[in-house]
C-alpha cells in the first residue's frame, strides 16, 4: 500500500505529524510505503526520518501549481498512490486531492468547531467560571489515531509515538557547539528558543534575559551551559548579547534548521514559546517548557513530556487566537507580561532536577 500524506507547514505541525508516520509503519511494516509532501524550508524536518520512502518538497516561492502536479502525476505513475492522507486541510492541499480525484483520500479533522467555541465565545473561560468541566482537544500527535482507528486498526504501543522522530537520528556528534565554545568537551545544556512564528506567541524578550541571568546565577544549575537558537529573521534576540558569560552562547541566524534539530535532539531542556523548537525536542524525547500567551494548552499542542510543562495564566480574553497571529486588542498583552521570569525559571529548576 503506498500513501501520500501532506502537510505543507509550519514546522511545529510538520514534526507533530512524524507521529502518524510512526503510527502507519507500527500497523503495516514492510506492507505501507510512505511519501511525505510538504513544503521545501521544512523538508529537513523529514528528509531522514526511517520510515519515508519519497520526500516530496514543494518551494512556495518559486514553484506554481503545475509544478507540484507534475510531481504529484510523476510519483502515481512510479508507484500508484493508493490513497492520499491531507493532514493540512487547506485550499491548496484541497486543490491537489481535487486533482487526483481518482485517488482515494482522508482529510484530517482540524477540530475548528472546539478552537472557534474556546476563542470566540471564550466557552473555557464561562465553563470555569460556572464550575464546569472544560473540553480539551486530544494532544495532536494522538489525534489521527483517535480519529483514524477503524479505517487503519489501534496498535499497541501508542507510547512509542509520542517520541516520534526518535532520538538517534544519526546526529551524535556536537561538534557544533564544540566549535562555537572552542572547547573539546562541550556541557550539558539547556536551550532557549524564544523565536515564534507570530509576534503575539513570543514571551518578551527582557523576560528571557531575566530567566537566563536567573538560570547562570544558581548554583545547583552551574553544570549547564545555555544555547540560544532562534532564525535569521529573529533580530529581536540580539537583545541577549548584552549577556556575558562563557556558558551561554548565542547562535540566533546562525544555525540551519537541521543543524538547530541536531541541538535540541542533544539538549537536557528547551525553553520556549509554543512554537516549533519545543515541539522537536520533544520529538526527540527530550522535555519542553512551553509559554502560552494567545494560544490555548487546550487546543492540544501543550507539551506531553513526563519532565515537560505548559506555562500559562487564566485570563477572560484567553484564547484570543487559534494560531497567535491576530494583534492583541486590550491595552498591553496581559497573557505574556503576566509570567514572570522566577516563575519560569522555577520550572526550570524543577524539570533539570527531576531530569538529573
Ligand atoms: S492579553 Fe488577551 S487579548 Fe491580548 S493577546 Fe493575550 S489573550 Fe489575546
Amino acid at each position: 500500500m503506498h500513501l501520500l500524506l501532506v502537510r505543507f507547514s509550519s514546522m511545529g505541525d510538520v514534526v507533530l505529524q512524524t507521529a502518524t508516520i510512526n503510527w502507519l509503519k507500527s500497523l503495516y511494516g514492510a506492507h505501507i510505503k510512505i511519501s511525505f509532501l510538504t513544503s521545501k524550508e521544512f523538508s529537513s524536518l523529514i528528509e531522514d526520518h526511517q520510515y519515508v520512502d519519497n520526500l516530496i518538497t514543494f518551494d512556495r516561492k518559486k514553484e506554481k501549481w503545475p509544478e507540484l502536479s507534475a510531481k504529484i502525476k510523476k510519483l502515481h505513475q512510479e508507484s500508484k498512490i493508493d490513497m492520499i492522507i491531507d493532514l493540512h486541510a487547506t485550499l491548496r492541499s484541497w486543490r491537489l486531492r481535487q486533482s487526483f480525484w481518482f485517488i482515494p483520500s482522508l482529510t484530517v479533522d482540524k477540530r475548528r468547531v472546539e478552537r472557534f467555541l474556546l476563542t470566540k465565545i471564550k466557552i473555557g473561560f464561562v465553563k470555569k467560571f460556572l464550575g464546569l468541566p472544560i473540553f480539551a482537544m486530544e494532544p495532536q500527535v494522538e489525534r489521527i489515531i483517535y480519529d483514524w482507528k477503524d479505517i487503519f486498526g489501534e496498535g499497541n504501543n501508542l507510547s512509542a509515538l509520542r517520541k516520534f522522530i526518535g532520538s538517534d537520528f544519526g546526529l551524535k556528534q556536537l561538534t557544533f557547539l564544540k566549535k562555537e565554545k572552542q572547547s573539546p568537551h562541550a556541557k550539558p545544556y539547556i536551550v532557549i528558543a524564544p523565536a515564534a512564528s507570530f509576534a503575539p506567541k513570543r514571551w518578551p524578550i527582557e523576560k528571557f534575559a531575566e530567566l537566563i541571568e536567573m538560570v547562570l546565577a544558581e548554583s545547583s544549575l552551574n553544570k549547564f551551559d545555555l544555547v540560544i537558537l532562534a532564525g535569521p529573521a529573529d533580530e529581536y534576540c540580539k537583545n541577549l548579547n548584552s549577556i556575558t558569560s562563557e556558558r551561554l552562547v548565542n547562535l540566533q541566524g546562525k544555525t540551519s534548521l537541521h543543524e538547530s534539530m541536531k541541538y535540541l535532539a542533544h539538549a537536557s531542556l528547551c525553553v520556549g514559546n509554543d512554537s516549533g523548537m519545543n515541539h522537536i525536542s520533544e520529538a526527540y524525547g527530550n522535555p519542553a517548557i512551553t509559554i502560552f500567551g494567545p494560544t490555548d494548552e487546550k487546543f492540544g499542542f501543550a507539551p506531553h513530556g513526563v519532565n515537560s510543562e505548559a506555562i500559562s495564566i487564566p485570563l477572560w480574553c484567553r484564547p484570543c487566537s487559534t494560531t497567535g497571529k491576530k494583534t492583541c486588542f486590550r491595552d498591553q498583552q496581559y497573557c505574556m507580561n503576566g509570567i514572570s521570569a522566577e516563575r519560569v525559571f522555577l520550572s526550570v529548576k524543577k524539570c533539570i532536577l527531576h531530569a538529573l
